[in-house]
């Protein structure tokens, strides 16, 4: 059968299924294991407990007092307020509503702006491991998608890599700092020079920074900060992670307003507009006082120290975690070399799901094979019990003599 121009794309980048069609995300897959088995589900990026008790309120007044049907194209008013306060309360980032676009989560945004800017045979840059979407959109675009390696220990790229990967096709580099699945954050000089290659090559920064809340031992810088990046950047985040509301679905674009009329249009046709009364509820939620946004960073912190520990003393070899809902376990200590057939029976060895490393990278990384990710957005007891039940992973897999 001749394939579609995206078709290669999504086949370079290992979506597609044995019918040439892309395959249910690894998430929505290792969740469906968890549900057959009934195992602990390490694998997807959900949080097992409710957000603040003041943004869930603010959800219900919304729906009992009327704000129910379709709402403003760019997004509610009290929720663009709220997202220019905040760039300007925790970074000092001046923005204008102009400058704002509300979206059914980070996920449409970067849908929205990949179609909008992205056209065949353009080059996309994204930093490998990345999170699935950007692939599978950026195929959909009819785009190329361009992987500069991240590698362990500290999944920094690499400045010489990301320069030579470029050509005078790249039109995107996107950054995700804090990143998905590694857990890392970009360093100054880092997104420095990422801007410094953008302008070399005219392109546009998309920065996905729907973790920006849950950094832990250091404050969130965005890219939006370095001034020679503004004027070709979008930047992209979501409530999903910070309130613990990642059924939602709301996010939004910050760029000049020439960049939020172009993605906008495009939006208009892809969900016209989203999530009314949880659109007021996520601005309260953004007005929190500060002493909400430290807990969130105290008790994140408690809970990766717990999976680590828990998945050291298993035998994993793990890797740090600066920010984000992830942690990096390599199981090559374990004899293990393949964690994509570990993933699949990680629940009946131990009844715990993880994500192989992989299934967020191109079948050439070997560096990562034996790798899994797990998520520890969870309950300190469902941490717990995880970290019991793993420890009997080393003798699960041994072969009976
Ligand atoms: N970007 C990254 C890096 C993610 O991990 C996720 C998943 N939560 C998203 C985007 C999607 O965010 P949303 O649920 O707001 O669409
Ligand atoms: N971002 C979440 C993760 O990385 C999952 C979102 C999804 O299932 N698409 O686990």
């Amino acid at each position: 059968m001749e394939q579609a121009p995206w078709q290669r794309t999504a086949a370079g980048a290992g979506l597609l299924g044995a019918d040439g069609r892309l395959a249910p995300t690894i998430f929505a897959e290792m969740t469906a294991l968890a549900a057959a088995t009934g195992a602990l589900n390490l694998g997807q990026g959900f949080p097992d407990e409710d957000g603040p008790r003041a943004v869930l309120d603010a959800a219900k007044h919304a729906i009992d007092h009327g704000c129910n049907q379709y709402g403003p194209g760019r997004g509610s008013q009290e929720l663009i307020d709220a997202v220019v306060e905040h760039q300007r309360r925790f970074y000092g980032i001046g923005l204008g509503r102009g400058d704002v676009l509300v979206t059914a989560g980070a996920t449409e945004a970067l849908a929205a702006t990949m179609l909008a800017y992205l056209s065949p045979g353009d080059e996309v840059i994204v930093f490998e491991p990345y999170y699935d979407a950007y692939a599978a959109v950026a195929a959909l675009a009819g785009a190329v998608l361009v992987p500069v390696p991240l590698a362990a220990p500290d999944f920094q790229p690499d400045p010489d890599r990301l320069l030579r990967a470029t050509s005078p096709r790249t039109r995107m580099i996107v950054v995700n700092s804090p990143h998905n699945p590694t857990g890392t954050v970009f360093t100054e000089e880092s997104m420095r020079h990422i801007v410094r290659v953008a302008e070399r090559r005219d392109a546009i920064i998309v920065t996905d920074e729907v973790y920006e809340h849950l950094v832990y031992d250091e404050r969130h810088v965005p890219i939006a900060t370095i001034d020679a990046a503004r004027d070709r950047l979008v930047s992209i985040s979501s409530a999903g992670k910070t309130f613990s509301v990642t059924g939602w679905k709301i996010g939004w674009i910050m760029a000049s307003p020439e960049r939020i009329a172009q993605i906008g249009a495009v939006k208009q046709y892809l969900t016209f507009v989203n999530g009314a009364p949880f659109q007021p509820a996520v601005a309260a939620g953004l007005r929190l006082p500060d002493e909400h946004f430290d807990t969130i960073v105290q008790s994140f912190t408690r809970k990766r120290d717990i999976l680590a520990r828990g998945l050291r003393k298993a035998g994993f070899q793990v890797h740090d975690a600066r920010a984000g809902y992830f942690l990096l376990a390599d199981a090559a200590p374990l004899g293990v070399e393949d964690a994509t057939d570990l993933a699949r029976r990680l629940p009946e060895l131990v009844g715990v799901v993880g994500v192989p490393l992989s299934a967020l990278a191109r079948p050439s990384r070997r560096d990562l094979r034996s790798t899994l990710r797990f998520a520890f957005c969870k309950s300190d007891d469902m941490l717990g019990d995880a970290a019991g039940r793993l420890a009997g992973l080393r003798s699960a897999l041994a072969p009976v003599v």
